[in-house]
């Protein structure tokens, strides 16, 4: 089969490593384009794959978060597995990029 992405590979069957957010899933079974690389999953195998994220503990996106006010300032609450995915371990300098129309607070690390 020709692949959907670049359109001039060809797909063969191969198991794949799998990693969300620099944490190893697992192998799995999918498609892969001999040009550009694609990797392309059955439904069934990416059911398989999103109950072992779900399994190891790990999480879904997005991440449920909290802001929480201390004195006249707020905190945004990081789960600890996605801290530690992200290599935070102490606390850190950030950049905070507001995305005031979107709805949306960008969280950069420095
Ligand atoms: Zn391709």
């Amino acid at each position: 089969m020709t692949c959907p992405i670049c359109e001039s590979g060809t797909l063969r069957k191969r198991k794949v490593a799998v990693e969300k957010y620099g944490v190893n899933v697992g192998e799995f079974e999918a498609e892969v384009c001999t040009k550009c690389g694609e990797q392309i999953f059955s439904e069934k195998e990416a059911a398989r794959i999103e109950s072992k994220i779900t399994s190891l503990g790990l999480w879904g996106n997005p991440v449920d978060s909290r802001i929480y006010k201390v004195g006249g300032n707020f905190v945004v609450s990081i789960k600890k597995t996605v801290a530690k995915a992200m290599g935070i371990d102490k606390p850190v300098g950030v950049r905070l990029i507001p995305q005031v129309k979107k709805h949306q607070l960008i969280v950069e690390l420095a």
